[in-house]
């Protein structure tokens, strides 16, 4: 079949990949003019890990991951008020296990694509019409074309989803937290292979040293009020404005803010859709079931998303109608727990008052103790998903 892809994040190329492998002609199409860098560093592992480990992209996923040492968490004056050995999250998963920045992940998969495969970028869709035998796409540049299915793979603010589904306010969910990542060139002081937060009433600040002289900060405070979406300069100032009293480095870094490389902002949401797909139009990973930045494993799941995808339409042969919802029946269920058990974890992030931070506190000081951390952790790492086989080739 003929498939359009929307977005080449990290759930687009896995399943562009996928689709390639199993005989189909997949289209790429992304909106930025070329592969978005910037984010934070993701905790990679669980299902996820398995898929990247049959695209055969693991050693490389080693070779640009950080094994971090430590998780150290200070107080407003930067000392050390309870720390964890991220040794034993490696170990809960059995070594597999590797933090990574999201740029270095998405470009990973982009690179395991198959050469032949077509990406348009610096384009978008601007209309779906589904006739029932085909979809004829409308490109905001490119002229018109037809495809057997298109799959929506555009994140959280979807323009498939917009387009083909209900509209966005139905299904967002927004957890109350705002995230900002940012890389910072030169920054002092390091730690190396060491993540630092700190924490106060309704917001955490996270600084990690990455290779090259860089630094990526984090934010992810509480925030009601719109957000500038498309508008970094209005973004920085709401930071600062938010942000600006909080201590630790956070003053120095929020002056050091404008010279970011790249800088990234957006909602800590979820999406919660009655179904996938209508006909031959269906979404994948956040743009169906976003579990938010909360569930620490969005990435993960996108990419296993994108293969079960591909599993179901080969098992299916061309009946995609039977593959989306055997795809949906095997996954939903899953996702569904996911965001369900990351709405809680809204006051490990951003505690809403002093009692929860208190409480936050406590909790990450009993982490330091291990036979407590190896409890906590075994269970939050494991996956309920079994993959199917990879096909022959
Ligand atoms: C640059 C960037 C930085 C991120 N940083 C963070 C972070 O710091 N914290 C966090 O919690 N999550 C972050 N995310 C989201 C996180 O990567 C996703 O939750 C996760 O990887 C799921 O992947 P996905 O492929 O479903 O969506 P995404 O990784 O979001 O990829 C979606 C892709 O679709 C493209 N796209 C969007 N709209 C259109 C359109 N109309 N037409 C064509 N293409 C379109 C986007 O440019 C992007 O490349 C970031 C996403 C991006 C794009």
């Amino acid at each position: 079949m003929r498939i359009l892809i929307v977005g080449a994040g990290i759930a687009g190329p896995t399943l562009a990949y996928w689709l390639a492998r199993t005989g189909h002609e997949p289209t790429i199409v992304e909106r930025a003019p070329q592969l978005r860098e910037g984010g934070y560093v993701v905790d990679f592992w669980g299902t996820g890990y398995d898929v990247a480990e049959r695209m055969g992209i693991v050693p490389r996923l080693l070779d640009e991951g950080y094994r971090f040492r430590e998780l150290r968490e200070v107080d407003s004056r930067g000392r050390r008020v309870s720390h964890l050995d991220p040794l034993r999250l490696i170990d809960a998963a059995h070594g597999r296990y590797v933090s990574i920045a999201r740029s270095d992940l998405a470009r990973a998969i982009y690179d395991a694509v198959p050469g032949g495969v077509e990406t348009i970028f610096d384009d978008t869709v601007t209309q779906l019409h589904d006739d029932g035998h085909r979809v004829q796409v409308e490109f905001l540049h490119a002229p018109p074309r037809e495809f057997d299915l298109v799959i929506g793979a555009d994140g959280l603010h979807s323009r498939v989803r917009t387009l083909s589904f209900d509209p966005e306010q139905q299904v967002e969910r927004y957890l109350g937290i705002t995230v900002a990542a940012f890389d910072i060139p030169g920054y002092r002081p390091r730690d190396e292979l060491v993540a630092v937060t700190h924490t106060e009433v309704g917001a955490q600040a996270l600084r990690i040293a990455l290779r090259d002289d860089s630094t990526m900060v984090c934010f992810m405070f509480r925030h009601e009020g719109d957000l500038p979406l498309d508008d970094v300069e209005a973004q920085q100032t709401l930071l600062r404005g938010r942000l600006g009293g909080m201590g630790w480095e956070v003053p120095e870094i929020l002056d050091r803010m404008q010279a970011a490389g790249t800088f990234y902002m957006d909602r800590a949401s979820q999406i919660r859709l009655p179904t996938w797909s209508h006909g031959r139009i269906a979404l994948v990973g956040d743009a169906a079931a976003c579990p938010s930045l909360l569930a620490g494993q969005g990435s993960a799941l996108a990419m296993v998303e994108a293969y079960v995808l591909a599993m179901a339409l080969q098992d299916a042969q061309g009946d995609h109608a039977a593959a989306f919802a055997a795809w949906e029946q095997r996954l939903a269920a899953v996702v569904r727990g996911k965001q369900d058990a990351a709405i809680g974890l809204g006051a490990a992030f951003a505690p809403r008052n002093r009692m929860q931070l208190w409480l936050r506190n406590g909790v990450l000081g009993l982490m330091g103790i291990p036979f407590i951390a190896n409890l906590a952790m075994g269970r939050s790492l494991r996956d309920p998903i079994d993959l199917p086989p990879v096909p022959a080739t």
